[in-house]
């Protein structure tokens, strides 16, 4: 795929060549929404299709004419409150809605709440967003003139304790013969659950069953996962996912940048450890190392691993042996800071210490080639992951901006924050394979062919078999690279 910088920096075009509007918003409440094109390095795919461009707007007038707020979303609410389903009554002069719930990391929720925006625009559904405390000032309101967050007094009680398979999921709803596909009268709002896990409402995907769903006013949507791949491989929306996104690469880099502008408390944990740690470098890597419990080497090992990857696509600075000292041709008098030298500035998102003191170390010790300037950093390193803190997501959404801002990115297989840290970087990152059998990977890592996220373990529908043909599918639908059992577009 083509890859382009913003070249000037952001003030040529800090609305992403019209991918964001300036109106109905206000600067100062939300700066990274004006400033973040100034620290991208990359903005592939920019402009967007017009076509893509034309559904954000009316999206976007969608959005204003039915948000909390409005006397639309108000009669909604009191048909459901009320129990009302479809049925007589229940015409064109009604929105509808999807309620996005949060659940698991922070990397997983901005996954699945991209691929649920992307349904909402091919179902003609307006977008809401439940928020609990912990995921609470953490993004901006994506649209103007309009909030996205479910307001508190929303009738279904308890959103955030409905489990995986409520007596309202569409599973148990079909099972109990509570909603049917030839019925005039469905149910006022149904759960889906599409998660990795049990209880997957699978027939999510067939598209007799999206003619059934169509119907639902209230879609109530609990997912911690990209299953964009899985809407482009039904028929009914492949067309149109082609149409918005020409190259079929670009849906998570473009739908990241549209929705996500962290707030400005978070905005400010970036712009100031990016100004005062690496603004002043030439190129920046992002190195992302996240060990999961299912592939745990030890720390020298996975060192180990880090270095022959970065050897092998030519990642980090080289050094020379010991004790050598390399020379430049600049003739540098010792703190006089007059002459330019290539820096180069790594930055570490893990939970651990351990990459970065050895890192730290190695450049210390030895004398980069070429003389270059190496210096390492790490924001954080918490040990333990913690999810549902609102000041742990803070902290985790600022190092996937951080690492976004990268010239270059080494992430780590089937990682959800390296995902996202890509997507937003428009940038075809390196990733670490997961060590199996607790032995380092060989080869230890894979360059990406693209910068779409992996799928994990997609469910595979009788009822897709004749949706798209095979030949059709193979041509942008892949075997993720860092995970055999997933798909991912390319
Ligand atoms: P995944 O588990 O790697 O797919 O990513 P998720 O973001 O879904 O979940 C991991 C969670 O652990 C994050 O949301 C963070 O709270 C935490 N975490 C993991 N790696 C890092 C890291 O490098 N930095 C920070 N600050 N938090 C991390």
């Amino acid at each position: 795929a083509r890859r382009t910088t913003t070249g000037g920096g952001g003030a040529t075009d800090e609305l992403l060549s019209g991918l964001l509007v300036r109106g109905g918003f206000d600067r100062g409440s939300c700066l990274s929404r004006f400033e973040s094109a100034q620290y991208f390095k990359y903005s592939p795919y920019t402009p967007p299709s017009a076509y893509l461009l034309r559904k954000l707007r009316a999206y976007e007038a969608r959005h204003k004419k039915c948000a909390p707020g409005t006397p639309l979303y108000a009669k909604s609410v009191e048909r459901l409150r009320s129990g009302s389903g479809s049925g007589p009554g229940a015409g064109t002069e009604y929105c509808n809605y999807l309620v996005w719930l949060p659940y698991n990391g922070l990397g997983n929720r901005m996954l699945s709440l991209i691929s649920t925006f992307l349904y909402a625009l091919l179902s003609d559904r307006v977008l809401l967003v439940h928020v609990p405390a912990d995921f609470a000032d953490l993004f901006c309101e994506p649209f103007p003139d309009a909030t996205w967050v479910l307001p508190p007094d929303f009738p279904v009680a308890n959103l955030s304790d409905l489990g995986r398979s409520p007596e309202q999921s569409y599973r148990n709803l079909v099972a109990n013969k509570k909603i049917a596909a030839n019925a005039t009268a469905v149910p006022p709002w149904v759960f889906l659950n599409l998660c990795h896990e049990k209880d997957v409402d699978e027939l999510f995907y067939c598209g007799a069953d999206q003619l059934v769903l169509a119907k639902v006013k209230w879609l109530l949507v609990f997912s911690d996962k990209y299953f964009v791949p899985s809407l482009y491989s039904m028929g009914e929306f492949r067309g149109e996912i082609h149409r918005l996104f020409p190259a079929v690469e670009s849906v998570s880099h473009l739908l990241s940048r549209y929705l996500f502008h962290p707030t400005n408390s978070v905005w400010g944990l970036v712009t100031r450890y990016y100004n005062s740690y690496l603004a002043q470098a030439n190129r920046r890597i992002g190195v992302q190392i996240r060990i999961f419990d299912f592939a745990r080497i030890s720390a020298d090992d996975m060192y180990t691993q880090i270095l022959a990857c970065s050897r092998q696509e030519h990642i980090l600075p080289e050094i020379e042996a010991a004790g050598n000292l390399t020379t430049t041709n600049n003739n540098t008098t010792a703190g006089s800071g007059t002459v330019q030298h290539d820096t180069t500035a790594i930055l570490i998102a893990s939970l651990y210490a351990d990459y970065y003191e050895m890192l730290k170390l190695r450049y210390y010790e030895h004398a980069a080639k070429g003389g270059v300037r190496v210096s390492v950093f790490q924001p954080t390193h918490a040990k333990v992951q913690v999810t549902g803190q609102r000041g742990h997501n803070q902290k985790a959404l600022s190092e996937i901006y951080l690492l976004s801002f990268s010239e270059e990115l080494l992430t780590s297989g089937t990682s959800t924050f390296g995902y996202m840290s890509a997507s937003l970087a428009g940038m075809r990152p390196t990733m670490l394979y997961s060590a199996r059998q607790r032995r380092v990977p060989e080869p230890p890592c894979v360059r990406m062919v693209t910068m779409e996220p992996c799928q994990h373990r997609p469910v595979s529908m009788e009822c897709q078999a004749n949706a798209v043909t095979k030949e059709d599918l193979a041509r942008h639908v892949m075997t993720c690279e860092d995970e055999g059992l997933g798909i991912k577009l390319f």
